[in-house]
């Protein structure tokens, strides 16, 4: 891959930040976005916009058309039995939501749903919601000092009250790659289905949910350098019809009388009202764009990044990173000595440096190792070894101003 190449597709890198060209480190937070798919956004309203699966002219099919073709390469790319599979959201967190709504109102109380310490805060709090209206608990597995889950505290927490699984692939904060598939082998032994949150996964790993088996697969098109406003959610067609719909109106409908309503054929059943059909067009760009480089090839290079990241921050006195798992993705959290996650932040950007700062969506996994916050970087394809030691740098530099 020929990353000097690659940048010119993304416009926005060549910004200046305080006078200084922009290094781009926030990208577990959304991803750039690169010339095919602003143009493929371009190329919608201009010449194809027109509500879809409802018009016999010809805009109305095109546009239909083009969210299909979007549904059939997502499918592909996850490798789903089939487009019936494969519902449009408006992202992660909306995917989750209809999952715990949906099925939430096939548990009964005293049941009881796996998270992990480690989970977004997608991927904990829709849960709790269903627990307002039932008495359904959550049960959350710990992890040890790497950032990884402990398998043994994983397993020991079913129970004949367990009834569901919910748990991220990547962690948005440690980077660590869960083992899902042996998670889901686990619960499905115990006849419990699995949702994973594959917000940080779909654009670093190559995922196959066929292989993987779980039950659910949601994910975020803007984190893998697509539009914001669109998400996906994998179900297994056995699940999503025995569940009933998430939101009513237009498009999810067989026929309505005001005595009664019958229910499209999925994935319809799940998707109510005009969908984000712009922005799932130019998804489909995103899709042809990762696939045009290859997702172990933009894995390998995120790991060289990652790597040469590790190792530089490593050589900071002071230095404490969070996640240190063998099985990581391209993200690295930490803080040095005292020193507030903001005031880093704050600072590092005042050098043209993009990172986040905070608890990162996830304040029990901050509890756990009891911080408020940390610094992240996180990398995408277009990130360069001579950014990251430019980061390393500044880091350094502001981490010895401040201490
Ligand atoms: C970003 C993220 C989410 C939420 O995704 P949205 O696009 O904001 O809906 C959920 N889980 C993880 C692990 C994430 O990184």
């Amino acid at each position: 891959m020929d990353i000097n190449k690659i940048r010119e597709d993304y416009p926005i890198l060549q910004r200046q930040i305080e006078g200084r060209p922009l290094i781009y480190l926030d990208n577990a937070a959304t991803s750039q976005t690169p010339r095919p798919v602003v143009e493929a956004i371009d190329k919608m309203y201009y010449h194809y916009k027109a509500n879809v699966h409802r018009g016999v002219h010809t805009l109305s099919q095109e546009a239909t058309d083009l969210v299909e073709l979007t549904r059939e390469k997502v499918r592909a790319f996850i490798n789903a039995g089939s487009t019936q599979e494969v519902i449009f959201t408006r992202g992660t967190t909306e995917g989750i939501n209809l999952v715990a709504s949906s099925f939430g109102q096939m548990l009964e109380n005293g049941d009881e749903i796996i998270v992990s310490v480690m989970e977004h805060h997608s991927n904990i709090v829709p849960w709790q919601l269903i627990g307002q209206r039932k008495r359904v608990t959550l049960r959350v597995v710990p992890i040890n000092e790497r950032g990884e889950i402990d398998m043994q505290a994983y397993e020991d927490l079913f129970s004949d009250n367990t009834r569901f699984v919910a748990v991220a692939h990547v962690s948005n904060v440690l980077g660590t790659v869960n083992p899902v598939k042996q998670m889901i082998e686990i619960a499905h032994r115990h006849g419990v289905p699995v949702l994973i949150d594959g917000a940080q996964a779909a654009p670093h790993v190559h995922v196959d949910v066929q292989d993987l088996d779980c039950d659910f697969y949601a994910f975020s098109s803007h984190k893998m350098y697509g539009p914001a406003g669109v998400g996906i959610l994998y179900g297994k067609r056995y699940w999503l019809n025995q569940m009933p719909p998430y939101q009513g109106g237009g498009e999810m409908i067989g026929q309505v009388t005001f005595e009664r309503t019958t229910f499209a054929e999925l994935p319809f059943k799940f998707e109510a009202g005009t969908p984000d059909f712009v922005d799932i067009a130019a998804f489909g760009a995103a899709i042809d764009y990762i696939r045009s480089l290859g997702i172990d090839n933009i894995a390998a290079h995120e790991h060289e990044l990652l790597t040469a990241a590790v190792d530089g921050l490593m050589g900071i006195e002071g230095m404490r990173l969070f996640g240190t798992s063998l099985n990581k993705s391209g993200v690295v959290s930490f803080l040095v000595n005292d020193i507030s996650s903001y005031d880093m932040g704050l600072l590092l950007d005042k050098l043209g440096i993009a990172v986040r700062t905070g608890h990162h969506c996830a304040q029990p996994l901050m509890a756990r190792y009891g911080v408020t916050g940390m610094v992240r970087a996180s990398f995408a394809v277009y990130n360069t070894l001579d950014e990251v030691a430019a980061f390393v740098a500044a880091t350094r530099r502001v981490a010895d101003m401040l201490r």
